[in-house]
């Protein structure tokens, strides 16, 4: 069997989505904090068994029997407790018998103080003898390729504290999509994959796709990260959101999610494209 946490959330729906392509129904074990929040994936034929990142005897429970587990990392935002969160699903697959775990950290993250967590948590796996697969993942395209740049259209700029720099984004779907490849394939034991675009863009290359897309003229303009910070509390974001989004351009900018691999490209043999995720986001 194979279990899958953060079920319940948008990368963990998206790989049960994939999944489903790949395994029956009944090979597929959902694991999330809220049975009630999961009644959907139920409704798809798949187990639901509760399990939560604080409570290391659900987890243990909600592993029994299983083969194979993806473990998606949490979203909590407080790192200390998060390492805490997950060492305690590490010691549960180890404890339950787990044989793989495929788990979804941050691409490159000895390059990324923020990504520390990720860091600390691929340590704690390679300490069980556990095979595991460490799906490093890029940034999500789709934090930066929203409906939001509908509002971008209307007023002609996409304003970012991003310079030139590029990013190696990807969408989630097509993270999802390696998870569920990785968990279903053979020989992806004991790998580290950098799941980032083979081919990186600047917001000046965003600002020229969303033109040729919606058919009106819209620039990139970079300005300091407190400018940044303000212009998007002004348009109405809560401050600690604007904070995190100008702190992520931040690391745009200091070039550290530059770096390309084609991880990604091997395993699933395509990048869904930039254009296509703005002519979604238009729509959207
Ligand atoms: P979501 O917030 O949509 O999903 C997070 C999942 O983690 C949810 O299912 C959530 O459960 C679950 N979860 C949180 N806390 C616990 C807990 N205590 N016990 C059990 N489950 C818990 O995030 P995404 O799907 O978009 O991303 C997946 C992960 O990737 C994030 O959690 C984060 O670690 C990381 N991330 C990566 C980014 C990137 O750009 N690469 C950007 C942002 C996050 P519930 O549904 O009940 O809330």
């Amino acid at each position: 069997k194979i279990m899958v946490t953060g079920a319940t959330g948008q990368l963990g729906g998206l790989a049960l989505q994939h999944l489903l392509q790949k395994v029956p129904a009944s090979h597929i074990v959902a694991v999330a904090r809220s049975s009630e929040k999961a009644a959907a994936l139920a409704g798809l034929g798949i187990e639901v068994r509760q399990g939560d990142y604080n409570d290391p005897e659900s987890l243990r429970n909600a592993f029994r029997d299983g083969n194979k587990l993806l473990f998606i990392s949490s979203s909590e935002p407080d790192d200390p407790l998060r390492v805490v969160q997950h060492a305690n699903v590490v010691k549960a697959a180890r404890d339950a018998g787990i044989k793989h775990i495929a788990y979804t950290g941050f691409a490159f993250a000895e390059d990324n103080p923020f990504a520390l967590v990720h860091l600390a948590t691929e340590y704690a796996i390679r300490t069980t003898n556990i095979m595991y697969t460490f799906l490093r993942n890029g940034g999500y395209a789709e934090f930066f390729i929203n409906p939001s740049l509908k509002a971008n259209v209307e007023n002609g700029t996409i304003v970012t504290n991003t310079n030139k720099r590029k990013v190696n984004a990807v969408s989630r779907s097509d993270l999802a999509l390696a998870a569920a490849t990785v968990l279903t394939g053979e020989g992806h034991e004991n790998k580290e994959y950098n799941l980032v675009s083979n081919d990186p863009w600047s917001f000046d290359d965003l600002a020229e796709i969303v033109s040729e897309v919606s058919g009106k003229s819209v620039v990139h303009q970079s300005v300091s990260f407190e400018e940044e910070k303000n212009i998007l509390v002004q348009s109405g974001m809560p401050e600690s959101f604007a904070q995190i989004t100008a702190f992520i351009y931040d690391t745009i900018a200091a070039g550290n999610m530059e770096r390309t691999t084609d991880d990604l490209h091997k395993l699933i043999g395509f990048q869904t494209p930039v254009k296509e995720l703005v002519i979604k986001a238009l729509q959207g």
